[in-house]
């Protein structure tokens, strides 16, 4: 990216939205927030109002005037990267084929481009955080749900329907429990946030005092409730499942792993790699490693960066 350049990151997710203007030396100049409005347009003006806020802020630091280089934005919902549009947004009814770069590159007068925030997360762990150096890397959101973002061969890995990465619903149980996608079984329905919070509300039916979200159980795991313990380290064989699939499709160098992972850290991370080792062949297991994320709290406006730096050139 180019040191005297100006980047503009937009998150768009369901639930927050958030706008920063970004030196091309990776410094955050100024960034604007709020909850996502219900209808598409208006987030959108607002966040070119942002935009020409923050580009105005910027202005006025005495530093040589810049252009904006590139718009980049992490779209929360499947993306077409090729056509700019957000093709929907889970629980956000109207948000279908939005024409999100169209709209913010003409108002903005800038190139501008949007991957689907797995995929964005993955290139900004592999850009600026512990994905730097790898050239294949699975990027692993581990939240609510869970999608991939695929690095394959130093570069992003789209599929030829942009769906690459949906490794959350790659079925490890079969004829298991139902998942939101239609499937059974999927691993999104074991190891992700609301997997792990179903998998405890049918535990707590019988002991009603057992945790009740990921992070509770994180938080009696460090503790040392051994019930919570164990629940971990179940959860770890299922995500095991799944990574020894990609594993062996893929033959990544590194598995980056987001939120819940950061959160448990080597209580999850463990017995993950342990299993890992019982299922993969000893030459798989070579140079793979198994590691947090690392952006932490920046990693929703880094990807969006990772996103404008990419359109930018
Ligand atoms: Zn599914």
């Amino acid at each position: 990216m180019a040191e005297d350049s100006l980047y503009l990151g937009v998150d768009l997710g369901g639930t927050k939205i958030a706008v920063g203007l970004w030196a091309g030396r990776g410094e955050l100049l100024g960034k604007e927030r709020w909850e996502t409005l219900p209808e598409p347009r208006p987030n959108l003006e607002r966040a070119v109002e942002a935009a020409r806020a923050l580009l105005e802020r910027a202005g006025k630091t005495g530093e040589p005037a810049r252009s904006l280089a590139a718009v980049g934005v992490s779209g929360g919902g499947p993306v077409d990267p090729e056509r700019g549009v957000l093709l929907s947004v889970p629980n956000l009814p109207g948000w279908d084929e939005v024409p999100v770069c169209r709209l913010l590159g003409e108002a903005l007068d800038a190139p501008c481009a949007m991957e689907n925030d797995a995929n964005a997360c993955a290139l900004a762990e592999w850009l600026y955080g512990a994905g730097r150096g790898a050239r294949d890397l699975a990027f692993l959101t581990c939240s609510t749900g869970i999608g991939a973002g695929l690095i394959l061969d130093g570069r992003l890995y789209r599929g030829s329907r942009h769906l690459a990465g949906e490794a959350g619903h790659q079925i490890i149980v079969p004829d298991g429990d139902p998942c939101g996608c239609g499937q059974r079984g999927c691993l999104e329905t074991y190891a992700s946030g609301a997997g792990m919070a179903r998998r405890l509300a049918a535990l707590r039916r019988e002991r009603p005092g057992l945790p009740a979200t990921a992070r509770e159980v994180t938080e009696r795991a460090r503790a040392g409730d051994e019930f919570s313990l164990e629940f971990l380290r179940e959860t770890a064989r299922y995500l095991a499942l799944g990574l020894a699939n990609l594993a062996y499709i893929l033959n990544p160098e590194r598995f980056i792993l987001g939120t819940i992972a950061v959160g448990a850290g080597g209580l999850l991370l463990e017995p993950l790699r342990a299993e890992l080792r019982r299922l993969l062949w000893p030459a798989l297991l070579e140079g793979l490693e198994v590691v947090p994320a690392s952006l932490g709290d920046e990693l929703g406006d880094r990807a969006a960066l990772a996103v404008a730096e990419r359109a930018g050139g």
